[in-house]
């Protein structure tokens, strides 16, 4: 199931997308309002919405964005740094937190930073977490997990270069698009080849992986982050971007796509 949310003349709800899902049929999606919240046992209302008629939000609005680093091989050797091995990787997951701040919505404008000259794009799995837990053993997992989306771990390359700590570098507001829907019936896990993790700028690629080169699995960096701390239903883990990270500048339009999730898509503004 795809689990939207979304605003409708001023009230915000929970929605089950139907419908088509070819690229350019997004008009004829719809989506059936949920009675409560998808963080617990919940009902279809049987009222339909045209997606067309909605406006999409960020599928979550988490406590906390549980980020990691350097966890594809290639991306990690694309930014070298002594401070890691000879290929880059860290040597254990390199975690950060991203505010519920940064967090921004499918179609929500990013807004270039006064503080940086070198904004890139990164493509990323996000897993959104459905109950709450700590010290998850690895065979429960899939418990806690309540599905996927996309996200954009959007950072201002300069900044983290020059920052020890990537509290403003990757926090900034409209530094996490996520969207433009969870889906439940997902297991990468289960999928050989992995999920294609896909960027592109203006409709031109700059990032094409997969979630199989993932240095750690989805499992490996659920159980590390638990171990340190509690996560709440609606916090979000970004399991790192593939290589091929590379600017943003104002006025290009920035897709993610996940395979078997959908395109999260957002432009970039100048600050007003
Ligand atoms: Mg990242």
């Amino acid at each position: 199931m795809r689990i939207a949310r979304f605003s409708i003349d001023g009230n915000v709800a929970f929605g089950a997308v139907e419908g088509g899902t070819a690229p350019g049929a997004e008009g004829e999606l719809v989506l059936d309002i949920i009675k409560g919240i998808p963080f617990a046992d919940f009902e279809l209302s049987g009222t339909k919405v045209p997606l067309s008629k909605v406006r999409l939000l960020p599928p979550v609005l988490p406590n906390k964005v549980v980020a990691v680093g350097r966890n594809y091989a290639e991306h990690a050797a694309e930014l070298g740094n002594a401070a890691f091995d000879e290929q880059g990787r860290p040597e254990a997951p390199l975690t950060f937190f991203k505010p519920s701040t940064s967090v921004v919505g499918p179609g929500d404008p990013i807004t270039y930073p006064s503080f940086t000259q070198d904004l890139h794009h990164e493509a990323e799995l996000a897993v959104v977490i459905g109950r709450m837990c700590r010290e998850v053993p690895r065979e429960r997992v899939k418990d806690v997990i309540l599905g996927y989306t996309c996200a954009n771990d959007v950072t201002a390359r300069d900044v983290q270069q020059r920052e020890k700590q990537w509290a403003r570098a990757k926090g900034f507001d409209s530094a996490c698009p996520l969207g433009p829907w969870i889906e439940t019936g997902l297991d990468p896990a289960a999928i050989a080849e992995g999920l294609a993790v896909q960027c592109t700028v203006n409709g031109e690629q700059r990032q094409l992986g997969s979630t199989r080169d993932m240095i750690r699995s989805v499992e490996d960096l659920v159980v590390h982050i638990t171990e340190a701390m509690t996560l709440l239903p609606g916090d979000v883990i970004l399991t790192g971007t593939p290589a091929g990270v590379g600017p943003l500048n104002v006025g290009d339009e920035v897709a993610v796509t996940i395979e078997g999730i959908g395109t999260l898509t957002n432009k970039v503004i100048k600050r007003g």
